[in-house]
């Protein structure tokens, strides 16, 4: 079995570099140089096999998701990635070399797309987690908050929801299951093109990690506003249409989680300039409703009644073959 040093050397020899980072993996800590002008966000994202992952995942999906709702956070922010940092804690098993080989193939996979350099982090004993740190960079000033939505704005969703909760659904009832929904759950896509897009036209965002309703509950707290959703026009892919009827869909939509879409915020004005930056993504979006003044968030079903969502369930996955 190798070493903490092995492993490290590992991860040293696969991980890229860039111009801007002057030490890498190696030393003490990295040094790297923020550009000109710019301010650096940072985001910090664990994941606890059998909390937040089932234990059995395939390890390259594991490595892809670690890195990928963390860049899912620095798209929310309107930030361009640029590098990360990786903390694993690691069973002491035989077969540690081979999963982090593994694990690596789906981490650099994904952080080579984003031209993210890996520069540094931490191998300890223990059960497995990883924690993943992400910076990005934005120009000054212009980090897409949660705090700047105003009454009257359009709620937006990127690409489609409910796919991943459907795969969760689908893998706990133990029958039929979708590989096209399971991709979701395992190699979610983080928007970092459409964040980059947005500066300077949407008004607030947030990744959705915990499910529509409660992360965009965080926007209106942090905006000091409410909203008016309705629930059709949530964007259904095909897929999760197959599958789930509707009644069923809408708990995965809303609380389910996992999806790594945006949600944000813009005046209807900018509607035009919106959905001409997300074609330039080539990425879907849909207004799905409305702030308002009064505080609150309200559903609304397509016959005009109101639709209280369950509060968002904790995914727990110890235990469950
Ligand atoms: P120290 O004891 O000074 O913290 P370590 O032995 O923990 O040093 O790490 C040595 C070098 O390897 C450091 O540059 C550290 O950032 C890097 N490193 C350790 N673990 C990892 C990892 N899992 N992924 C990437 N780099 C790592
Ligand atoms: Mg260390």
């Amino acid at each position: 079995m190798p070493g903490e040093f092995a492993l490290i050397d590992r991860i040293r020899a696969r991980a890229r570099s860039r111009v801007d980072v002057l030490l890498g993996i190696g030393d003490d800590a990295a040094i790297l140089r923020v550009p000109a002008g710019h301010d650096l966000v940072v985001t910090s994202d664990t994941l606890v096999s059998g909390v937040h992952f089932p234990a059995q995942t395939a390890p390259t999906d594991i490595g892809w998701k670690a890195l990928a709702v963390n860049l899912s956070d620095l798209a929310a922010m309107a930030a361009t990635p640029a590098w990360c940092t990786l903390a694993l804690t690691l069973p002491d098993a035989d077969a540690d070399a081979d999963w982090v080989d593994a694990f690596l193939d789906g981490f650099l996979e994904l952080a080579e797309r984003h031209d993210v350099a890996l520069v540094g982090g931490d191998t300890t004993r223990g059960p497995l987690s990883i924690t993943v740190t992400a910076h990005g960079f934005v120009p000054e000033g212009q980090a897409l908050r949660r705090d700047g939505a105003h009454a009257g704005d359009e709620v937006w969703v990127t690409g489609s929801i409910g796919d991943a909760a459907g795969a969760l659904a689908q893998w706990r009832a133990r029958g039929p299951s979708s590989a096209k929904l399971r991709h979701r759950l395992d190699r979610p896509t983080p928007r970092i093109a459409v964040g980059l897009a947005l500066r300077g036209i949407a008004t607030a965002g947030i990744d959705l990690s915990d499910g529509l309703a409660a992360d965009l509950g965080h926007v209106l707290a942090a905006s000091s506003v409410g909203a008016r959703i309705d629930l059709g026009r949530l964007p259904t892919s095909r897929t999760l249409a197959d599958h789930f009827e509707q009644a069923q869909r809408w708990p995965l939509q809303l609380s389910g989680g996992d999806d790594y879409e945006l949600c944000f915020t813009a005046p209807a004005s900018a509607a035009f300039a919106i959905e001409q930056a997300l074609a330039a993504c080539d990425v879907t979006g849909t207004v799905v409703g409305q702030l308002v003044a009064e505080p609150g968030l309200r559903f609304t079903t397509p016959e005009g009644e109101d639709y209280v969502p369950a509060a968002a369930g904790f995914q727990h996955f110890q235990g469950v073959h």
